[in-house]
C-alpha cells in the first residue's frame, strides 16, 4: 500500500499515534507488515519484529523510512522467554519506553485431528498463544512500571491480540490453530480486566479470511476465491488495510474507553452466511 493511501490520512489526516511507541511481532509480512507502516504513518515509532524473513522486515523497516517515519527491525522468537526480554529491552533502549503492543505472530499448522502430531499442536500453542503471553507480559511491565504520561496517551499501554474469526467458528484439520485462537481471547479478556485499574487497555481484532501468505491457498485461484466469497456476506476477500485501520484506531486514544472487545473485521464471516437465504 502507498503510504498516501494509508489509514493514518483515511482517518482525516490526524497523526492518532504522534510520539508513540510500538512493538509489532511477526511484522516482516502480511499484516504485522501493513500494521507497522500504519502505524508509522499515524507517528509511532515502531518495532518490527520477526523471526525469519530479515530482508523482509528491513523492506519494512525500509519503507517506513522513506516516508519519513521511525522504525527498527528486531529479531525474536515471540514464544522463547529470553528472546521477548531481550526485544522489550532493545525497544526501550532505542525509544525510552514502549506504549503499544501489538501481539500480531501466529502461524498453522494443519492436520486432520487424527493425524496431528504433537510437535504440530505444540508449535501452534507455543507461538499464537504463549507468544501472546510472553509479550503481553512484558509490555504490561513496562507500562505498569512507567504509568500514564498525559502528554503521550490516556492510557498507560495498549495491548492488541491479533486472534481470528476461528475464536468463535471452529475449524475442522485446524484444532490446534482454533484452540490457540479460542485461548487468546479468554487471555485477552483477563489481562483487559486484570490490568484496567493501571490504565492499560487490551483488546483483540479477529480477522476474517484476508490476503496474506498464511492462506493463499485459499483465495489465489479464480476457483478457490469463489468458494471462499460464499462465506463472506459483504462479497470481497479482506485486505491488510482493512486490519492496519482498525489497528490504528484500536490503540489510539479515540477508542480510549474500549477496553476487552473482540473487534471482528471479517466482512461479516461471523453471522452465519449459510442462513442468508431462509437457512
Ligand atoms: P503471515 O504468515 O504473513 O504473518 C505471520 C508472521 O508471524 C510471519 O511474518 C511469521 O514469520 C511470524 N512468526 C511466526 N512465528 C513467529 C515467532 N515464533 N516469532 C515471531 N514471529 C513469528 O500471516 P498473516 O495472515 O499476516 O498473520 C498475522 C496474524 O493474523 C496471525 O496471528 C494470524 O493467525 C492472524 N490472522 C490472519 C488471517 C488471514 O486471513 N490472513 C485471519 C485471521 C487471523
Amino acid at each position: 500500500m502507498n503510504i498516501a493511501d494509508s489509514p493514518e490520512r483515511t482517518l482525516g489526516g490526524m497523526r492518532f499515534l504522534q510520539g508513540q511507541r510500538a512493538v509489532v511481532t511477526g511484522a516482516a509480512s502480511g499484516i504485522g507488515a501493513e500494521v507497522a507502516r500504519a502505524l508509522a504513518a499515524a507517528g509511532a515509532h515502531v518495532v518490527v519484529n520477526y523471526t525469519a524473513g530479515a530482508e523482509r522486515a528491513r523492506k519494512v523497516v525500509h519503507d517506513i523510512q522513506q516516508a519519513g517515519g521511525t522504525a527498527l527491525d528486531v529479531q525474536a522468537d515471540v514464544s522463547r522467554e529470553d528472546q521477548v526480554q531481550a526485544l522489550f529491552a532493545r525497544a526501550i533502549e532505542a525509544w525510552g519506553s514502549v506504549d503499544i503492543l501489538i501481539n500480531n505472530a501466529g502461524l498453522q499448522r494443519d492436520a486432520a485431528f487424527h493425524e496431528m502430531t504433537l510437535a504440530q499442536w505444540q508449535n501452534v500453542l507455543d507461538v499464537n498463544l504463549t507468544g501472546q503471553f510472553l509479550c503481553s507480559r512484558a509490555a504490561a511491565r513496562e507500562f505498569m512500571r512507567r504509568g500514564v504520561q498525559a502528554n503521550v496517551s490516556r492510557a498507560a499501554g495498549k495491548i492488541i491480540c491479533m486472534s481470528s474469526v476461528h475464536d468463535v467458528i471452529p475449524w475442522s484439520g485446524h484444532a490446534n490453530y482454533a484452540a490457540s485462537k479460542g485461548g487468546v481471547a479468554m487471555l485477552m479478556k483477563s489481562l483487559a480486566q486484570e490490568l484496567a485499574p493501571h490504565r492499560i487497555r487490551v483488546n483483540a481484532i479477529s480477522p476474517g479470511a484476508i490476503k496474506t501468505p498464511i492462506n493463499t491457498d485459499a483465495w489465489a485461484t479464480p476457483e478457490a476465491e469463489a468458494r471462499l466469497l460464499r462465506l463472506i456476506p459483504y462479497g470481497r476477500v479482506g485486505e491488510t488495510a482493512d486490519i492496519a485501520r482498525a489497528c490504528v484506531w484500536l490503540a489510539s486514544d479515540q477508542s480510549d474507553y474500549i477496553n476487552g472487545a473482540t473487534l471482528y473485521v471479517d466482512g461479516g464471516m461471523t453471522l452465519y452466511p449459510e442462513f442468508a437465504g431462509n437457512g
